[in-house]
């Protein structure tokens, strides 16, 4: 475990030479004592980036980029049960899905490795025009420094999510993980430096979000902000990029509608809901926690939920067979336990869960949680809770489970399960959400656009959108004709 930033291609001790906490949430005993960057930190990063990006990164092929995140996706892959195990202790989360996080990031440098070797021939491409006295071309330049502020419920996937296009693209980044989990985004900094990575390139500066994530919005030389976290955090930082109209892009949260019609397979409808809010112990921001269930299947459904739902493994992370984890940390756990005792508060219909699991005395754990009759002015039912809580509502038809999933400020995710294919479809179109699941929830492809509509955000990462947002659009248009312009000089 790291105790030093990775500036500049140097491991280098925190300039106000602080340390914060990171705790083990299995447990709440102490992990490690990570480094905390303060502003001269970030400062030193951001300028190493600039320095690194006008010394020839950014105007290096994509081919040559491609070889370097290859070796990176390499990296990872032969680190993955190490790295896996970092993260289950710095996260919490189970080990079979840390191992598929570390398979996910490995998969998304490859990636990004393909799409950097392409944008090499996507370069000056022609554009037509209606006047022959002119060419017109079109380059996709780097955008210059890119400041990556992360959060920590995939930690290193998230970090892969904005580093690797960044690269691809030919940017260079200072990286701000989550102070709650920094391990593997340090350990980033090392596979960098281990295949090459020319010093500058990729810096990773940990720290609290006031410490080392504003000095990082504010900072006048980062071309690009990335952000993925809470909205009221999103809005601070589209405030600081306002100060110098930086290019924003923006992952924030969701409260995201699974729709189950009647026609549902039953068993299918209950593992899907559950994999779309246990999965991450809830901890996603496209969970999907708000339940639609058209009335006359909805008893079924809530009993065999429910049923399925205790029998959810729950434990340390490393244990085998644990399928839910502790939440994130202390902070965490009390606000979701907020959520909970204020609903119940309210006289809410709890219907399975609602506590600390019986035999698990210390540690983060909450039971999966389901609430029904969940009415629609509820914060249960309006606001991101980020845990294990299920809120249920039943629907009467289409068009009524359509008006109610489209009822949020948020817009990230929505799911729907039926028979009817075709309906499925009709119901898909009509989401105001970016990413629709049809008979399933949660399925997440490097290759396919991420991000929210409404509040849950600004752009789109992964595939060729995540790319999209380190680049610049140049056209370079010429005159080519020989006949004089003629506009003042008349000939
Ligand atoms: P958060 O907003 O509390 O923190 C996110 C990051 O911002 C952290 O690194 C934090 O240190 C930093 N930060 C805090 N204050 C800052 C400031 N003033 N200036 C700059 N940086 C600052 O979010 P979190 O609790 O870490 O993560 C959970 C949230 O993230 C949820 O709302 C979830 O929905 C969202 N999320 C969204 C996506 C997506 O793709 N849309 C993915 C994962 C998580």
């Amino acid at each position: 475990m790291r105790d030093e930033l990775y500036i500049d291609g140097r491991w280098q001790k925190p300039a106000a030479g602080g340390t914060f906490e990171v705790e083990n949430p299995a447990t709440g005993e102490l992990l490690h004592r990570a480094p905390a960057g303060t502003a001269p930190d970030v400062d030193r990063a951001v300028v190493a980036a600039g320095r690194a990006f006008e010394a020839g990164w950014g105007a290096t092929s994509g081919a040559h980029r491609a070889v370097l995140l290859r070796a990176i996706a390499d990296r990872i892959s032969s680190r993955r049960e190490e790295l896996a195990r970092l993260e289950v202790q710095d996260n919490g989360k189970p080990l079979p899905e840390a191992l598929w996080d570390l398979d996910d990031a490995a998969g998304c440098f490859s990636m990004y490795a393909d799409l950097a070797e392409e944008l090499d021939g996507r370069q000056e491409t022609p554009l037509p025009l209606p006047d022959a006295r002119f060419t017109s071309q079109v380059r996709l330049e780097p955008v210059g420094v890119a400041g990556q502020i992360i959060p920590w419920n995939y930690p290193l996937l998230m970090a892969a999510w904005k580093v690797a296009p960044a690269l691809a693209a030919g940017a260079t980044v200072v990286l701000k993980p989550s102070e709650l989990t920094p391990l593997t985004a340090l350990e980033l900094g090392a596979i960098a430096e281990e295949v090459g990575l020319p010093p500058g390139v990729l810096n990773v500066v940990s720290g609290t979000g006031r410490e080392a994530g504003e000095p990082l919005a504010l900072h006048p030389l980062v071309d690009k902000l990335a952000f993925t976290g809470s909205v009221p955090t999103g809005r601070k930082v589209m405030m600081a990029a306002a100060q110098e109209v930086k290019n924003l892009s923006l992952e924030l949260g969701g409260k995201s509608p699974f729709l189950v019609f009647a026609d549902a397979d039953v068993e299918a409808a209950v593992e899907w809901v559950m994999f779309g809010i246990f999965w991450n112990q809830g901890q996603v921001c496209s969970a999907t926690s708000r339940l639609l269930v058209e009335e006359r299947l909805a008893p079924r459904l809530l009993d065999r939920l429910c049923e399925a739902a205790k029998k959810i493994p729950i434990g340390d992370g490393l244990a085998a067979g644990t399928l839910l984890g502790p939440l994130v940390s202390r902070g965490q756990h009390e606000k979701v336990l907020g959520f909970i005792d204020r609903a119940r508060a309210e006289k809410r219909t709890l219907v399975t869960g609602g506590g600390r699991p019986p035999g698990l005395g210390r540690g983060y754990f909450l039971e999966p949680t389901i609430f029904a009759d969940v009415p629609v002015d509820s914060e249960l039912w309006r606001e991101e809770v980020f845990g294990p809580v299920l809120a249920v509502r039943t629907f009467r038809d289409e068009e009524e489970a359509v008006q109610l999933a489209n009822d949020t400020r948020f817009g990230l995710a929505a799911a729907v399960m039926s028979a009817d294919l075709e309906r499925c479809r009709r119901v898909a179109r009509r989401f105001r959400a970016g990413i629709v699941w049809i008979n399933c929830s949660q399925p997440t492809f490097s290759q396919a656009p991420w991000g929210g509509m409404k509040q849950s955000g600004i752009g789109r990462e992964l595939g060729e959108w995540g790319l999209a947002n380190y680049l610049e659009v140049k056209q370079m248009t010429t005159y080519e004709s020989r006949e004089p312009w003629g506009w003042y000089l008349k000939p």
